[in-house]
């Protein structure tokens, strides 16, 4: 399951929305080993265009230094669909190399209302998962039944 905050979804969508008819690209980076989407980064589709998307290598690079120097990880990776629906094309699934990452998809086909499933691909298998969108990381994780009472 893929549980995410809310602003980070409206943020994925408005970029998928400012870059339709082309795809947008990023990734929201995590504490490492927290499976907890909290930094997002646009990034460049260096094809630019409606029907694929690829990070630029340079900036790729880049980014992924970044997010090892403050020891995070990418936790989600996204791209929209601009016309068709949100789930992975053959040539998402043959770049997908991150097994412990989200794939979110986000589909701006319709003008008015989004599209936005979540994936886990590994060797080439497509699992999609529950997306729980959440106000505030702090009382869903564990819920609040999960602390103990004081003695
Ligand atoms: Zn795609």
């Amino acid at each position: 399951m893929l549980m995410i905050r809310r602003d980070l979804v409206d943020a994925m969508v408005g970029h998928a929305r400012r870059d339709h008819p082309d795809e947008a690209c990023g990734v929201v980076a995590g504490p490492v080993g927290s499976d907890r989407p909290e930094r997002l980064i646009e990034m460049a589709n260096a094809e630019r265009s409606p029907t694929f998307y690829r990070f630029d290598a340079t900036e790729q690079l880049r980014v992924w230094r970044a997010m090892d120097a403050a020891d995070e990880e990418p936790a989600v990776i996204y791209h929209s669909h601009t016309a068709t629906e949100a789930y992975p094309s053959r040539t998402d699934i043959s770049y997908a190399s991150q097994p412990d990452a989200h794939y979110v998809l986000v589909s701006t086909r319709d003008p008015d209302s989004h599209e936005l499933r979540s994936y886990r691909i590994i060797d080439g298998e497509v699992t999609e998962e529950p997306v729980e969108v959440v106000e505030s990381y702090m009382f869903s994780h564990n819920g609040a039944d999960d602390v103990p009472d004081a003695p």
